[in-house]
């Protein structure tokens, strides 16, 4: 197996100590032997995660770990998001992870988010080439896109505004990620567009997750997981099975990296690496 191909871990922060020492402690130790390239930390839009992503990746780099954070304006002014910058840069931080983000339900409908590309040019002209900026791509398309081009223009907008490179949403159809890209290089896009891949633990927050973000779970995948219920073991099991192949196809077919939606759990992540010899 090509082993070239880069991989990072995304993180969520945790809610609660345990959680977090959980996370810092016993579960980046044990990611950490499958030597990923940096850790990605999550963003709640509308600032409801800020001190906790904020806390969570400078806990992460006093470890000395390459950590990209996820940012996104939501409600916040400028001051807020060139504080973060600020604080990113002086502990030594040189990744971010650029987005529009969702807003939380129930938050006023008329509020206009800022779009990735504004926030990405926002970061050029505060901060230079400091931060390599990566931004988010839907090779299922983003649910709210007028249209197929249009989302890919959007996206070559990102690139144009000064993105470095492309996490994709997850996806199980390994057929849409090589489309998207031909799509992508058709419109002039050629920086580095990873493939984002979430490991199968359970079915119901899966299906819900799935149906919010526009991800298609295939069928047979699905009749599968249904199939096994509530046998917890049987759905991880299969899910390896599934997303170990899926990733083996992609390195195979020349997909630059993989980023792993890790959901703060070293296995299944671990053992799909280990089963690809990464
Ligand atoms: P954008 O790129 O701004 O696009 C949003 C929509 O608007 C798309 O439909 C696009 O076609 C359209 N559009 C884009 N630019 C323009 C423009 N200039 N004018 C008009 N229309 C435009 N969510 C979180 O809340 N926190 C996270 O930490 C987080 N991390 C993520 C990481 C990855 C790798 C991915 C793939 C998604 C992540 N998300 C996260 C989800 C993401 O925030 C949502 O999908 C959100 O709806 C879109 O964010 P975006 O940055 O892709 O938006």
């Amino acid at each position: 197996m090509d082993s070239k191909a880069a991989i990072s871990f995304e993180y969520f922060p945790p809610k609660t100590d345990a959680g977090r020492d959980k996370l810092l402690g016993e579960t980046t130790a044990a990611l950490q032997s499958a030597n990923p390239n940096y850790y990605s930390v999550t963003y709640g839009a509308g600032g409801s995660t800020r001190d906790n992503t904020r806390g969570t990746v400078l806990a992460l780099r006093e470890q000395g770990l390459d950590v990209a954070p996820h940012l996104s304006f939501g409600l916040d002014g400028e001051d807020t998001i060139l504080s973060l910058l600020q604080d990113y840069q002086q502990a030594g931080i040189n990744r971010l992870v650029a987005l529009r983000g969702d807003l939380p339900s129930g938050t006023g409908g008329g509020t206009r988010l800022v779009y990735a590309n504004e926030l990405v040019a926002f970061v050029r002209e505060h901060t230079g080439d400091h931060f390599h900026i990566e931004v988010a791509a839907y090779p299922e398309i983003h649910p709210q896109a007028e249209s197929y081009e249009s989302d890919i223009r959007y996206l070559k907008g990102k690139f144009d505004a000064g993105a470095d490179s492309a996490i994709t949403q997850y996806f199980y159809n390994v057929e849409a990620y090589f489309y998207f890209l031909d799509r992508c290089a058709a419109l002039g896009i050629d920086k580095p567009i990873y493939a984002g891949i979430m490991p199968i633990t359970n079915y119901a927050n899966l299906a819900r997750f799935s149906q919010n973000c526009g991800a298609e779970i295939p069928r047979w995948i699905r009749k599968r997981l249904e199939g096994y219920a509530d046998d917890k073991e049987s759905i991880r099991a299969f899910g390896v099975e599934v997303v170990t192949q899926l990733c083996q196809t992609l390195i195979e077919s020349g997909a630059p990296g993989i980023h792993f939606y890790t959901m703060n759990q070293a296995q299944p992540t671990l053992q799909i690496c280990a089963n690809l010899g990464l």
